[in-house]
């Protein structure tokens, strides 16, 4: 009965390791949940309040399809205010959650048998939603001694007749690499020279360290932001994950598309939710330096742990919550339970030996890494750290 679009995907492996690990939790086993991509931080009480206010005053009605006027004008106003850009609000649309709207763009951009570049280590679902789009995904792989980042010259030569974009991920998760903005410019000329959109997905981009500046990729000029449409979300950025509000940045033709997308499916994104997202972009900032600064502690400390371990390697990650070593000194070696023969099988072995659940490599594209995600209390990465360094020396 099932159609071959959907039989050719799977379920995200992250969300089905969290589930897993969830429900470990819910026989009551001790598992330290090291595989989330969401804050651990509660959303901040002003925009909880405001969102709590929408429900009183009864703003529980269909909104516009591309999200209330005076949202898009929010998000047009904090990249201005970020990043000096300018946008008009028709070139804003709101949906539910970044996935969303990448989701509405691959949809928007992507003709059958097109071609979209996609590097690796990348997010899961990439692949996933070119395939939905009768897209072909073209894996660019990216060499760890290189921070896990494309090059011109990599891009140029994964280049085909049939290349309509490139997902261009920065800060990246799983790798938690980010791009300056002299990379990103060599980058640009090939984009340029080879006519291709970018799918800029940023939702990381408040989340960078060591005072590194981020580089937002329609800031490299007038004819690139032509051809750039930004994805963001308040989901990551004030730890909002579950309010599912997302929104893109782009030429108003392909937002335009976008929206034509989004009024046939989910209608419009939730009214309450904008409000609070409302309340996310025009309030209070300050919480947020904070916020960098504690996972920055929490990255440094899970660096720390990590370099502890023989023959485990990982690039510095300056951006995300992520840290992605590679393991695969350890493959071919055991500990009572079998080989470990690749990135999921560590999982395993962590997650039943050690109780810590985390994410396979595979899922991400890279089957010699697994994925540890710092959005955690500092106990709980102690605690998780601690296991993981204690199972993986067991290992024979
Ligand atoms: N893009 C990347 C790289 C992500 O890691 C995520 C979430 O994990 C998203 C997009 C989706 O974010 P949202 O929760 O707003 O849909």
């Amino acid at each position: 009965m099932l159609s071959n679009r959907v039989k050719q995907i799977g379920l995200s492996a992250t969300l089905k390791m969290s589930a897993e690990a969830k429900a470990m939790k819910a026989d009551g086993i001790d598992v330290v949940d090291l595989s989330a991509g969401e804050p651990d931080f509660p959303t901040p009480e002003n925009i909880r309040e405001f969102a709590k206010k929408a429900i009183d005053d009864n703003f529980t009605k269909y909104t516009a399809a591309p999200g209330i006027p005076q949202l898009r004008k929010a998000v047009a106003d904090r990249i201005r205010e970020d990043y000096g850009l300018d946008y008009a609000v028709e070139e804003i649309i709101v949906s539910n959650g970044g996935k969303h709207s990448l989701y509405n763009l691959m949809l928007a951009v992507v003709d059958k048998g097109d071609e979209v570049i996609i590097p690796a280590p990348y997010w899961v679902s990439y692949p996933e939603m070119v395939t939905l789009a009768c897209g072909k995904s073209v894996i660019l792989p990216t060499e760890e001694e290189r921070g896990f980042r494309i090059t011109a010259d990599s891009l140029r030569a994964a280049i085909t007749p049939r290349t309509k974009a490139l997902i261009f991920n920065n800060p990246s998760n799983p790798t938690g690499a980010v791009y300056s903005r002299k990379e990103m410019e060599a980058i640009a000329e090939v984009v340029l020279e080879k006519d291709l959109v970018v799918i800029a997905d940023e939702v990381y981009d408040k989340l960078v360290y060591e005072g590194m500046e981020f580089t937002t990729f329609a800031s490299l000029g007038e004819e690139i932001k032509q051809r750039t449409i930004v994805v963001n979300a308040v989901s990551k950025t004030y730890s909002m994950p579950g309010w599912r509000i997302g929104y893109a940045a782009g030429p108003s033709e392909i937002i335009g598309g976008m929206t034509r997308i989004q009024s046939h499916s989910t209608s419009n994104p939730c009214s309450i939710s904008q409000m609070a997202a409302l309340e996310a972009l025009r309030g209070p900032q300050d919480e947020l330096a904070d916020m960098r600064a504690r996972f920055e502690n929490r990255r440094d400390f899970v660096l720390e742990r990590l370099a502890t371990l023989p023959d485990v390697t990982c690039p510095k990650p300056m951006g995300a919550f992520y840290v992605f070593p590679n393991v695969s000194a350890y493959y071919g070696k055991e500990n009572g339970v079998g080989v470990i023969e690749d990135s999921l099988g560590m999982a395993f072995y962590l997650l039943k030996e050690a109780k810590v659940a985390l994410i396979p490599g595979s899922a991400f594209g890279s089957q010699d890494c697994i994925r540890i995600s710092y959005a955690t209390s500092m106990d709980q990465l102690e605690e998780g750290m601690a296991r993981i360094l204690d199972a993986i020396t067991r290992l024979k």
